[in-house]
């Protein structure tokens, strides 16, 4: 397993991250048990690095992984608390369900550009605070938004940034994977750390598997690489892939992919419209009442999910 430094951070990461969103309860929905044993073997594995987030609702199987292995990875988790109080909440949340007395890296969730950074500032200063007393190891930002990226060029506060990156930009909300790319390139130049997400386009693209593959791994700029996992599998693929990608072709040969999923939508949706307003890929729209996805424009990450007060959107 190949192991890079997380910017200026002093942070050592592997570059495969495992990311906490998909086996949780918006998406696969594993029991606690289930989960822990993915984490466990991609702990076993040498993956070191773990992305998740308050809203992913993963943080105790991340702590059974580590209760069963005593070992204790990189943690990296996110909030879209805005004020100092929301923040708090969402630190003290993180701390008491993993156990734990400190968190590597804390981002802001979904941040869209220089605007919602400042929007976001007077928690952003609850974590640098919590930072200088060695309860936060690094702080940033996760975005779906070139702009964003672009922003954080100019805040030395943000240290961590943890990009949509794709072979074709699905899911970047305001420009294409060139223009991401060359920020992204720009932000590793000026230290930051860099981790990608939804290198398949939250699923979209998994026909072109080999080639989403090779596209992130070649982007030196990426010092990780969060990869939704959902089975022993995929675990094990997914690291063999990491450790040889020169035996990329005879891995992929020797492993059938789950079946493609996707964002349904149940009988008893009311049309109340909140989930049209969550969704910032803009694949959701009310017609006289009636809810449509384009499936085109959704890249699965479930966040509509949390929004329906009557549990009518489902991934799967
Ligand atoms: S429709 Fe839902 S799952 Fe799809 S991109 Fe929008 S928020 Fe994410
Ligand atoms: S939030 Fe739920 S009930 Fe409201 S429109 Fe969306 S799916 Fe339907």
């Amino acid at each position: 397993m190949e192991y890079n430094l997380l910017g200026n951070t002093g942070i050592l990461v592997s570059r495969l991250c495992f990311g906490a969103l998909v086996m949780g309860p918006l998406q696969k929905n594993l029991s606690i048990e289930a989960g822990a044993e993915l984490i466990e073997e991609a702990l076993m594995l040498g993956v070191n690095f773990i992305d998740t987030a308050e809203l992913y609702g993963t943080y105790p199987h991340i702590r059974l992984a580590m209760e069963h292995t005593g070992l204790r990875p990189v943690i990296a988790s996110k909030s879209y608390a805005y004020t100092r109080e929301d923040a708090k909440k969402s630190i003290d949340k993180a701390l008491t369900s993993l156990g734990l007395d400190r968190i590597d890296i804390f981002l802001m969730h979904e941040q869209e550009s220089e605007h919602t950074i400042r929007g976001h500032w007077d928690a952003f200063e609850y974590y640098l605070e919590l930072k200088a007393q060695g309860v936060i190891g690094a702080v940033g930002i996760s975005t779906h938004h070139v702009a964003a990226v672009r922003a954080a060029l100019n805040v030395p506060e943000i240290e961590v940034i943890h990009p949509i990156t794709n072979k074709s930009g699905i899911g970047i909300c305001d420009g294409t994977m060139d223009e991401m790319r060359e920020a992204i390139d720009a932000a590793n130049a000026l230290g930051k750390g860099i981790y990608g997400m939804k290198p398949f386009g939250g699923g979209n693209l998994l026909h072109s598997f080999k080639d989403c593959i090779e596209y992130v791994l070649g982007i030196s700029s990426l010092h990780a690489i969060a990869l939704g996992m959902q089975s022993l599998e995929e675990v094990r693929m997914n690291v063999s892939l990491f450790n040889t990608p020169d035996k990329m072709g005879e891995i992929l040969q020797a492993y059938t992919p789950e079946n493609k999923k996707a964002l349904h939508v149940d009988f008893w949706c009311e049309g109340c419209g909140k989930c049209t307003e969550r969704c910032k890929q803009r694949a959701l729209d009310l017609k006289e009442g009636k809810l449509l996805i384009s499936h085109e424009r959704c890249v699965l990450c479930g966040y509509c999910a949390s929004s329906c007060p009557v549990f009518a959107l489902k991934v799967y």
